[in-house]
């Protein structure tokens, strides 16, 4: 046993303890192992000599140092040191077998959260337990709910099924999504026996933490947050003021993680395909920025990481919730998709008063099969032949989409060609043009500003309107996915067949 001029040096054995009794004074921790908590900057300050979690019976000694260390010394993080600071796996708690679990086989899990979050997702039990990983009864858990995307009526009828009276739910629905609330506990109204049994039967409220957030210098915020399986999903922040002076947040929403369709010049592509997001999961997206910017979300765009007509009833799910719940008007919301057979027609039967925006990106099917590889299997025919339909149904026109890839797609002549296609089909004139952001990696360039003007010019002359997408948070990783991509890299895989919607 070491000792030093506070007595007797120890390894702190559990983050939550340590944090509770208030030893850390560092803010950030790198990684979580068995028994230490390594940081990184600050040092942290072992003042006492905790006892095992788990069998509560063995002080927990510093194999390492050999009673040489000094009182506040922990070693940056080293898997193979880490080791050394290794609790019996018998004297694990439950809380330390997931710390464990996380930092040997899903590292992103904890690295670059603040301790609090660490201590936070613990107790949350939001550090996963995979099936397969041999981790026995942590596997057993009760099925996760999210309040999130509930109705008023529903709630009722959750607090009305644990014997509490109907106004529970009504108080429940503020606490969410006015006040915002983030656990369980946190519905203070509630009384302490309705949450502890509503926590017991596997209610969640159904927000996830923030990872990571960027901002950039013009105010735009880009967030990351992890979800239950530690995926990283990206949401977009935009503040703009419009004519009259009036503050607007536009918040740009992710529908998967990753993305099957793999257009060329996507980083969210680049990074591979996940998973569908859950309804609560996009919702989340919105409540979250609403909570950074301390103000009211006006306007969604669906188009963040995914497709969000691969996850179609989801996205539905999500924007009824964001409509009828949050009260954000179905007009103030735009849905974007590159085309997937068979979706847009259902689509068009939910009649849905939003607007329907088509990321074309060339005006000829073979340059858009280049671009866009899931066009070779939806012709743009095809495409455009669906898009009349949710015309003729929902009598909403349609806008589209135009990212300008320098030299590839962005000459007089491909504007001309666009300006036809559009006068063909009579679905809408107006086109979005959005210069290509530049990723990692990426075989495409940025036009000059003369080309876009050039473009923006030939496509007025033949009575198409257009809005140029000024590049916001350039310096936050302005392109869907980079961020994403930055903090996870590793390709993700699909946990199930992908399919299209039939
Ligand atoms: S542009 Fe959209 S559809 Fe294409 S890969 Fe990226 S996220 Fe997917």
């Amino acid at each position: 046993m070491a000792m030093t001029r506070g007595g007797p040096v120890r390894v702190v054995a559990s983050v939550g303890a340590a944090v509770a009794a208030g030893r850390f004074t560092s803010s950030t921790v790198s990684s979580v192992s068995l028994g230490g908590v390594y940081t990184v900057g600050e040092r942290p300050q072992i003042r006492s000599a905790p006892r095992c979690l788990g069998c509560k019976a063995h002080a927990v000694e510093c194999r390492l140092c050999k009673g040489n260390s000094t009182s506040d010394w922990v070693p940056s993080y080293d898997p193979a040191v880490a080791r050394l600071y290794a609790l019996p796996q018998r004297h694990s708690s439950r809380a330390q077998q997931r710390l464990n679990y996380a930092a040997k086989r899903q590292p992103w899990l904890i690295r670059g959260m603040t301790t609090e979050s660490a201590v936070e997702a613990v107790e949350a039990g939001e550090i996963p337990v995979l099936k397969g990983t041999g981790e026995g009864d942590l596997s057993q858990q009760v099925t996760r709910k999210y309040l999130i995307g509930k109705t008023q009526e529903e709630l009722e009828g959750i607090a009305l099924s644990f014997g509490e009276q109907k106004y529970r739910g009504k108080q429940m629905h503020q606490l969410i999504y006015k006040n915002k609330i983030r656990t369980v506990k946190e519905l203070a109204q509630i009384p302490k026996q309705l949450r502890d049994a509503m926590e017991s039967a596997g209610w969640n409220i159904g927000r996830s933490p923030i990872h990571h957030v960027a901002t950039s210098k013009d105010g735009t915020v880009k967030i990351l947050l992890r979800l239950d399986d530690s995926r990283l999903v990206e949401a977009v922040g935009i503040p703009v003021k419009d004519k009259e002076g009036n503050a607007k947040l536009t918040v740009c929403v992710s529908s998967q993680v990753g993305c099957a369709l793999k257009c060329a010049f996507c980083a969210t592509g680049k990074g591979g395909f996940a998973r569908n997001l859950k309804s609560h999961e996009i919702v989340d997206q919105v409540l979250t920025i609403e909570d950074i910017f301390r103000q009211r979300v006006t306007n969604i765009v669906f188009m963040g990481m995914g497709e969000p007509l691969m996850n179609l009833e989801a996205v539905l799910n999500a924007h009824r919730t964001i409509n009828k719940e949050l009260l954000i008007g179905q007009r103030m919301m735009t849905i974007s998709t590159v085309g997937v057979p068979n979706t847009i027609r259902r689509l068009a039967a939910h009649k849905l008063q939003s607007t329907l925006a088509i990321s074309l990106h060339a005006p000829n099917q073979d340059l858009r099969s280049q671009i866009v590889p899931s066009a070779k299997g939806y012709p743009l025919d095809a495409l455009l032949e669906d898009c009349k339909y949710y015309f003729e149904t929902t009598g909403r026109r349609l806008s589209f989409e135009y990212t300008l890839l320098a030299g590839v797609n962005d000459q007089r002549e491909h504007a001309e060609e666009l300006a036809t296609l559009l006068h063909q089909w009579d679905l809408g004139r107006h086109v979005n043009i959005i210069p290509y952001n530049p990723i990692a990696d990426s075989e495409f360039e940025r036009p000059t500003k003369a080309r876009v003007l050039a473009f923006v010019e030939t496509l007025s002359k033949r009575r198409v309107t257009t809005s140029v997408r000024v590049t916001r948070g350039l310096d936050a990783n302005a392109a869907c996915g980079q961020l994403r991509n930055e903090f996870q890299k590793t390709p993700l895989q699909a946990p199930m067949e992908l399919s299209v919607p039939a």
